[in-house]
This record gives structure tokens, C-alpha cells and sequence, in this order.
């Protein structure tokens, strides 16, 4: 058995990127503040950013673009989308979004409200701001394990069972609408969930008759992790096993820019009509027509072809390991990774990584910054500057201190991936002149999108 795992396609069609040097890049990083989100894309070499909206589609979809039908009402293209969602999905009834936070926008909006409570393994950003914008609160429950960035657990993305029963008896069913499941659990480092906590989590909702929804933005990559490792599941298809995640649910939010291989689209899917009806109604008002739902017909057509391919086996082991291929260089060189490896992004720890910067120095910022310098890479703090909050002049720090390095899906090859990681493990040779960072503007929400930042001195981050 050869031990390489080849990229699972040939290239068609190149994009090319931007060489740069320190100089420049140290020119234009001043310029933006030191705040990654406002460099121009083509100053970036190697953008691992996000994963989202940010994958290659296959010869077959940019195929079926051309055969999208763009008829307002009624159009081939979403009867085609649809039959491949119920198939997959087993739900009733489906209803097309531009992207996943307008499906969430419109079911809270139908569900959510004042007074109403929303548990989850761990909501995503988009889903926490639209729960609470309707005036519910959503609640946090992964398993403690999820913290631990430095232990290994096969299926750190499951819910706390025995807290969300708490939580229920706490607040009483009436008050909980619905319960999410997110897969993968990307805030706590796109870790997966097992088909054992779901089908416990259904049987515990069953008992006080609350429906059960998926956070389905990276189905298939969850269900190629149960495929490897949970008894049992060894020898059925990812297909077989992603239909059965959905059967133990009553509906599902989908952002078809991870697991939909399309650079924009995304779903509502759910059994109650009564609530199906109410959706569908909003959506006219603020997405469109529910046969096109915000989308072009061909961008319909490019996400059906999407969900079919995001299931071939081929294309999942090549994404699975070849992220897991990433983390272990890293790993190999110390660099603190959170383990296991997700399943779409490498998370590094930055307080291991930079113990000398203090959180309110913002350390997974400066190591972003860094790797920004020494090679153009770009990618996203999730830690204090995204979560920290100045609470009466109290700096509040957020859980964990995290980078993340998320990879677009079929955009970037091996010897890519092996740059980056010598990027990396260069930063981090010379991590101990690393300084910390302060902000020096923010606005009043999402302050990580426009801030901007200042390098401290090393004397300075040494002293705070
Ligand atoms: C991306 C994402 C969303 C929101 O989807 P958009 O298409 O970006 O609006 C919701 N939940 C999770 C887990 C996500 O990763």
C-alpha cells in the first residue's frame, strides 16, 4: 500500500497568485492596521482565511451552470435540488437560501422570540447572533473535552447530555423551541459528532418532545470521521451514514459554501409544514420566490451537483488527511496544534505558542500577523479579539486563544500545504521575539472584522 494520498483530480483551470516580499507585505500590513480582513486578497499568497464560499467546483459543476434554468417560478433547477436533498435528507420540506445564516435568520424568526432558549454543542457565530437578534438565548454545551486543546477524543464535538437534560428541567420544554446539533463543531476546532450523541440526544428530546435540528454545514466531513472511527459504521458508505444523521432529526440548516462545494448557496429543510409554510413566507419577502430562494437557477444546479460529489469517498479521504497531513507537520516541529486535527481547519494554541503574550495582547493575533510577514499566509484569530469583552474597564479573555488555518476545499496542493507548515514552523522558531498587540480602534460589534491594531514594544509585552 503506497502511503501518499494524491490530490482525487486533475486541473483544469488555473488561478495564478502573487509573489510578494517582506518589504511589501510589511508595507501593506501597516496599512491595514495589522488586521488581516482588510489586506486585498491578491496581497495574500496562501489564504486560509475560511473555508467557506472558498472551494473549486468540478468540470461537471461549471457544467451544470449552463444548464440552470432561470424561470422565476417553478424552475427545473430546483425540482433537481430538491429531489437530491430529500434523498439525502429524508426531510419534507426544502427551501433554498442564498447562504446558511438566512435559513437560520428565517427560522428563528419563526421559532425564536423573547423568552425562548436554544441549546446547541456550540452555536457558530452567524447562528448565535441570529438567535439572539430574535430575542432568545442561545446556550453553549460541548463536553468539557472540547476545551482541552492538548487531548486527544475521538468525537470532541458532541453535546453534554447531562447539562442539556439540566437545562431542560432548569427552564422547562415549553421554553425551548428546538435543539442544535452543529457538524462538525467548527467553534470548538471542527471536531465531529458522534451518531452515539445524536441518537442520544434525539432520545433524550423525544422524552420532552423538542425537535432536533442539524447544523449541517459539513455533513459529509462528519460523516467520514463516524465512518473511521465509530464501531460499527466502518463498512457503510458516508452516504448511507450522513442519511442516517438527518433521519434522527426534524430539520436542518445548511451553508452549501462548506459541504455544498459552491462558492455561494445554502438551505432550510424541516418535516412541520406548519412551520415549513411560515419560512416560506418570509423568504418571499426577503430572499425570493421559494423555487429559487435567493439564488440564480444555475447556482442551484452548481449546489446539487456539489452535494452529490461532497459524498465520494475518494474526495473525503483526500480532504480528511490532508489536513490531518498538515497538523502532523506541525505537530512533528512542536508547534502546539489542538488535536485531534479538524476536519476543515488546522487550530493552532497561541497560548502555548506565545506564553509570554498575555491575552489582552492578543497573541493569536500576533501570530497571525507573523505568518502574514514571513510568507503571506493569511488566516483568522478566534480568541480574544473576536470573543474578549472590556466589561467597566475589566478585560474579560475568551476561553481559548486560537488561530485558525482553514483549508478551501480542492484549491490548494500538497506542496502548498508543506509552505505553509514551513512558514509556521519558522514563525514559530523564533516565537520568543514575537511581541504582543493593542487595538487602537474598534467599533461598538464584531470588532475582529475592522479594528485596528498596533505591534507593542517587547519591553511592553514582557512588563504587561
Ligand atoms: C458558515 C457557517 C454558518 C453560516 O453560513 P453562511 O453560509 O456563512 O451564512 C453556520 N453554521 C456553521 C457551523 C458554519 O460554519
Amino acid at each position: 500500500m503506497t502511503k501518499t494520498i494524491i490530490e482525487p483530480f486533475k486541473i483544469k483551470s488555473v488561478e495564478p497568485i502573487n509573489f510578494s516580499t517582506r518589504e511589501y507585505r510589511e508595507q501593506v500590513l501597516r496599512e491595514a492596521y495589522y488586521n488581516l480582513f482588510l489586506l486585498k486578497a491578491d496581497d495574500v499568497l496562501i489564504d486560509l482565511l475560511t473555508d467557506s464560499g472558498t472551494a473549486a467546483m468540478s468540470s461537471k459543476q461549471w457544467a451544470a451552470l449552463m444548464d440552470g434554468d432561470e424561470s422565476y417560478a417553478g424552475s427545473r433547477s430546483f425540482f433537481k435540488f430538491e429531489k437530491v436533498v430529500k434523498e439525502l435528507t429524508g426531510l419534507k420540506n426544502v427551501i433554498p437560501t442564498h447562504q446558511g445564516r438566512a435559513a437560520e435568520k428565517i427560522l428563528f424568526t419563526v421559532v425564536g422570540g423573547p423568552g425562548k432558549i436554544i441549546p446547541n454543542n456550540t452555536h457558530f457565530d452567524t447562528t448565535r447572533a441570529n438567535v439572539e437578534f430574535s430575542g432568545s438565548t442561545a446556550v453553549d454545551l460541548p463536553i468539557s473535552a472540547a476545551l482541552e486543546t492538548d487531548k486527544y477524543a475521538d468525537f470532541k464535538g458532541n453535546i453534554d447530555l447531562n447539562k442539556l437534560e439540566d437545562l431542560i428541567k432548569r427552564v422547562g420544554a415549553d421554553k425551548i423551541p428546538l435543539c442544535i446539533l452543529t457538524v462538525t463543531n467548527n467553534s470548538v476546532g471542527g471536531q465531529p459528532v458522534s451518531m452515539k450523541n445524536i441518537r442520544e440526544t434525539r432520545a433524550l428530546l423525544n422524552k420532552y418532545n423538542i425537535p432536533l435540528f442539524l447544523d449541517a454545514c459539513r455533513f459529509a466531513e462528519n460523516a467520514f470521521f463516524i465512518k473511521l472511527r465509530e464501531p460499527g459504521y466502518e463498512n457503510k458508505s458516508v452516504k448511507e451514514i450522513a442519511q442516517e444523521m438527518f433521519s434522527c432529526t426534524d430539520g436542518c440548516t445548511m451553508s452549501a459554501k462548506k459541504d455544498g462545494l459552491v462558492n455561494i448557496g445554502g438551505f432550510l429543510a424541516l418535516n412541520n409544514s406548519a412551520i415549513a409554510e411560515k419560512a416560506r413566507s418570509l423568504l418571499i419577502m426577503t430572499e425570493g420566490f421559494p423555487t429559487y430562494g435567493g439564488l440564480a437557477g444555475r447556482d442551484l444546479e452548481a449546489m446539487t451537483q456539489g452535494l452529490v460529489e461532497v459524498l465520494d469517498e475518494d474526495y473525503l479521504k483526500y480532504r480528511i488527511r490532508s489536513i490531518e497531513y498538515f497538523g502532523n507537520k506541525l505537530l512533528k516541529e512542536g508547534v502546539p496544534v489542538l488535536v485531534p486535527i479538524g476536519g476543515h481547519a488546522v487550530f493552532l494554541d497561541a497560548k502555548r505558542f506565545l506564553p509570554h503574550v498575555p491575552s489582552h495582547a492578543y497573541p493569536g493575533q500576533a501570530i497571525a500577523v507573523e505568518m502574514y510577514l514571513e510568507g503571506g499566509i493569511r488566516s483568522v484569530e478566534i480568541g480574544s479579539v473576536m470573543f474578549g469583552k472590556e466589561v467597566d474597564g475589566q478585560f474579560n479573555a475568551a476561553q481559548l486563544e486560537l488561530v485558525r488555518l482553514a483549508v478551501p476545499r480542492r484549491v490548494y496542493t500538497q506542496s502548498h500545504i508543506d509552505y505553509a507548515a514551513e512558514i509556521i514552523i519558522e514563525v514559530y522558531k523564533r516565537r520568543a521575539k514575537i511581541p504582543g498587540y493593542r487595538i487602537t480602534y474598534e467599533p461598538p460589534y464584531l470588532r475582529h472584522f475592522t479594528a485596528h491594531f498596533e505591534p507593542m514594544a517587547m519591553e511592553e509585552t514582557h512588563s504587561i
